[in-house]
């Protein structure tokens, strides 16, 4: 009687738990399986580090799947972890930690895929010598890697500023510049005050890069790190504000020479074997240079009649100050994407989005859902395949697929992508790809 009722619970977990679950991840499968042979996604390729997978020591456990805060990067095929989604991959490298048998490794990207990137050292040093590249420029997304770099490219520069200075004392030379005060350049001028270095940084708007322009009490997300002059950061999940004040609090602990309203505009090697670095107002002098500058650079305009006007805007930072109001948004990415959900939030606002192809594709897999569930429900207006031709006040004439439209638009935002400060760094004469050599 015992044995027969232990037979019966043994089937009901198979039945109701166990069945289910192997169902379930069959068709999550099927669904990659599909998704993979589809191709266009997957020949999309990495853009700078990506993971790689040795499939004879993945035990199919799925952890570095669940581990991805981008959602489809990977996926089980085959009882194997798979890259499904490469070009997603901006680099948290939170499979890797996760996998139980370290069958994942982080790669940089092949050279192909990196020409537009420019060439950088393991020790964060570009093809010129003594000029160093960290945080986004180089081609890493992500708050912790700016820190890691900025941290590490000072490292570098420390061990060989004695050398450099050869004796020799110069007080209008700085032993080290940065350019840019965003996470990267913070990292590196902490550092330099750490190793007593004469360092300067300078920054053409704010201090805080990218994270001061992040919606008002954004969630952060950021992984462990090891920060300058505090030690381990641990949090992982913080709002914008707590993280810039928690920066300032770090930064108040030495006597930092940030100047901000400098746009840097050439970096040159002169004659007397130093960096001269002209700004609109200055040049200053030194012996290594930090580019931190990232690669928001500047938002990339349609070249529209009326673009000029001040109610069309590249930015958006507080959503909840716009209420009441007839609001375009023109792009088709993550930015423009959450700025058109944000903005359908605030009260009484009418908002449409208008994106030149015929759907959306790379976008982030939450935001893929919630911006369909804001078109099944009306929240917003979608106008694939349209294009704005003349911005106006009040209103936006609108191309779309077979006639003229008129959008009555009291706001425009445009999130076209910027364009990267790459002819900065040609300028600069830096080699791009990882063939190029110093
Ligand atoms: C909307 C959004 C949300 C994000 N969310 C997260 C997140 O949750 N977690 C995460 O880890 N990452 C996130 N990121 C990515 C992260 O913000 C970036 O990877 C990081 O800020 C890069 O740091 P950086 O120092 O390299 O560059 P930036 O932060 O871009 O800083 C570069 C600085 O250089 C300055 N500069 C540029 N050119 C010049 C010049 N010629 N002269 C002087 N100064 C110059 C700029 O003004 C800027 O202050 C997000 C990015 C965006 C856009």
């Amino acid at each position: 009687m015992e044995t027969l009722f232990s037979w019966i619970i043994a089937g009901a977990v198979l039945l109701f738990f166990v069945v289910p679950y192997w169902l379930a991840n069959k068709r999550k499968e099927a669904k990659a399986r599909a998704a993979k042979a589809r191709g266009p996604m997957f020949s999309d390729g990495p853009r700078a580090q990506h993971p790689q997978i040795q499939a004879d020591y993945c035990i199919g456990c799925g952890a570095c799947v669940a581990a991805c805060p981008e959602g489809d990067v990977l996926a089980l095929i085959n009882g194997k972890a798979s890259i499904l989604n490469a070009h997603k991959c901006i680099g948290h490298s939170l499979c890797a930690e996760e996998c139980p048998v370290g069958a994942i490794t982080m790669v940089m990207a092949t050279a192909s895929a990196k020409l537009d990137l420019p060439y950088i050292s393991a020790e964060m040093e570009s093809s010129i010598s003594n000029l160093f590249i960290a945080g986004e420029l180089g081609g890493l997304a992500l708050i912790k890697n700016a820190v890691n770099q900025g941290r590490d490219s000072v490292d570098a520069i420390a061990s060989r500023i004695s050398a450099l200075r050869n004796g020799a004392s110069d007080a209008d030379v700085y032993d080290v510049l940065i350019v840019g005060a965003g996470p990267a350049g913070i990292s590196a001028s902490l550092r330099a005050a750490e190793h007593g270095l004469k360092a300067i940084t300078l920054e053409r708007e704010e201090i805080g890069g990218t994270v001061v322009k992040y919606p008002r009490q954004k969630l952060v997300m950021t992984s462990p790190v090891e920060f300058p002059l505090y030690g381990q950061f641990r949090k992982t999940t913080l709002t914008k504000e707590e993280l810039l004040a928690f920066w300032e609090k770090v930064m108040r602990r030495a006597d930092l020479n940030i100047r901000t309203g400098e746009s840097v505009e050439t970096v040159h090697k002169e004659a007397d074997n130093l960096f001269h670095v002209k700004t609109q107002n200055n040049i200053f002098r030194a012996h290594t240079v930090v580019l931190a500058q990232g690669r928001a650079g500047t938002p990339r305009k349609l070249g529209v009649k009326g673009e000029e006007l001040p109610h069309v805007l590249y930015r958006l930072i507080e959503a909840d100050h716009y209420t009441n109001q007839n609001i375009l948004i023109v792009g088709g990415g993550d930015s423009a994407v959450e700025a058109a959900m944000g903005l359908a939030r605030q009260q009484g606002n009418h908002v449409t989005l208008s994106y030149r192809r015929g759907e959306f594709s790379r976008l982030k897999d939450r935001n893929a859902k919630r911006i369909d569930e804001h078109m099944r429900t009306g929240k917003l207006e979608v106008i694939f395949n349209s294009m704005p031709t003349e911005f106006s006040i009040g209103k936006t004439i609108m191309e779309t697929e077979n006639s003229f439209r008129e959008i009555p638009s009291d706001f425009v935002w445009i999130f076209a992508g910027g364009t990267p400060p790459t002819e900065f760094l040609k300028s600069v004469g830096i080699a791009f790809g990882s063939n190029a050599t110093k």
